[in-house]
């Protein structure tokens, strides 16, 4: 019997536990989740179960808006059925492994194992008026940039859209729930600056995307401003983000100015050269009229010299002078084996100070979570 045969059969007695709604076998694949599927999928998820389409809509209430996890919760749904829907639509696919918490309680680390005991973290930062999450969006990564932990280890596998958003439903349950230090409190923005290229894992991270940003109680209701897509540089997927309609910040880690550095210190820079890679940031921020932010993380003697600030600023105006760019520089956060470290404070200085003589907005970022590993490049998912 086809799985159609089989709703078909089933549809009048509701839900049927056999019934294999989300195909939760792939090989390799988590099990198929509500948050991977659209709008209009869930509608015939419900269907499919023998429910009337109008139950999506429920269900995405408590899921999305109500934050809760407990079928009993569910007093809406028919009572005989709440356990059913929530195993076949909902299996788990994060389990807390271990929590570590920096700043009083207000950046908070969790790793996870996933279904197949993959591990990978995820970082809720919370500000005065602000909380950004930074999430993963695979397990590894394949980039293998030097300087970056999370390179180190390779790619073991990309996410699920399902499971990229459950970091970040968790992270708003818990402050919904007053969990975390500072009162009850939303989820405002969004960074893919967890473990993984997000731009190398395409299809899941746009289907996360348009999940986080869906209002309520279609998605997460977080504004795509306030969600930012973090690339090495594939710039084919660069271009193609730009045509999406959802018009995230795009923040790119140059790193460096220069193909002969840049080759070194971020690889895939042998196959998508600087210039290539700052046209299709320029390109982004011309169609979407967001502005790009430039990573640069500050390596002592390496990429911070005085000649380099200037040769990227020379870079970036030859562009455009009209505020399309913003450069985030990062003192290295420092990662077990490297030889690397962060630039001297007067060489930081400087490189800040010819940025802005030049005219280029620059920012240097306030690293939280050095202490607990939780830092940009730190994330590296050990459980010891
Ligand atoms: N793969 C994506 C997203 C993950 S990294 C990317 O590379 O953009 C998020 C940011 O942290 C990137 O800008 C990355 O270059 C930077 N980063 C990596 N290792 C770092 C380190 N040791 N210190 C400071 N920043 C680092």
């Amino acid at each position: 019997m086809s799985e159609i045969d089989l709703a078909s059969a089933t549809a009048a007695d509701g839900v049927s536990p056999l019934l294999p709604l989300l195909a939760p076998s792939r090989r390799g694949k988590p099990p198929q989740h509500w948050a991977d599927l659209t709008p209009e999928a869930r509608k015939e998820a419900v269907v499919a179960a023998g429910l009337p389409a109008f139950r999506a809509k429920q269900l995405s209430k408590h899921w999305f808006e109500r934050l809760t996890d407990d079928p009993d919760e569910w007093t809406d749904l028919p009572a005989a059925q709440r356990e059913a829907l929530h195993a076949q639509l909902f299996p788990p696919l994060l389990t807390s492994v271990r929590e570590q918490t920096a700043d009083k309680g207000t950046t908070v680390k969790t790793l996870w194992r996933l279904f197949d005991g993959a591990l990978v973290e995820s970082v809720l930062m919370r500000y005065p008026g602000r909380v950004t999450m930074c999430v993963s969006s695979q397990a590894g990564c394949g980039m293998n940039c030097p300087f970056c932990a999370t390179g180190q280890g390779g790619l073991q596998r990309s996410m699920s859209a399902a499971e990229i958003v459950s970091q970040v439903v968790d992270g708003a349950r818990r402050l919904a729930r007053g969990e975390i230090a500072g009162g009850t409190g939303r989820v405002s923005n969004i960074v893919f600056m967890g473990m993984g290229e997000p731009l190398h894992n395409y299809n899941a991270v746009v289907a996360a995307v348009r999940t986080l940003n869906a209002p309520e109680p279609d998605g997460l209701g977080i504004s795509a401003r306030g969600i930012t897509v973090s690339t090495v540089g594939l710039v084919p997927r660069m271009h193609q983000l730009a045509t999406e309609g959802v018009p995230v910040t795009l923040a790119l880690s140059l790193h460096a100015p220069d193909d002969e550095l840049r080759d070194e210190i971020v690889p895939i820079n042998q196959r998508y050269k600087v210039a290539e890679v700052l046209d299709a940031a320029w390109e982004y921020a011309r169609v979407t009229k967001r502005r790009v932010s430039i990573e640069y993380a500050l390596i002592r003697q390496i990429n911070d010299q005085a000649w380099r600030a200037d040769l990227l600023a020379k870079e970036l105006k030859k562009r455009g002078d009209w505020g399309w760019v913003h450069v985030n520089l990062i003192p290295l956060n420092p990662t077990p084996g490297s030889k690397w470290t962060a630039s001297d404070p007067a060489d930081e200085r400087e490189f800040v100070r010819r940025l802005e003589a030049h005219g280029v907005p620059v920012t240097v970022r306030d690293t939280r979570g050095r202490e607990i590993d939780g830092a940009c490049g730190q994330l590296a998912a050990t459980e010891r």
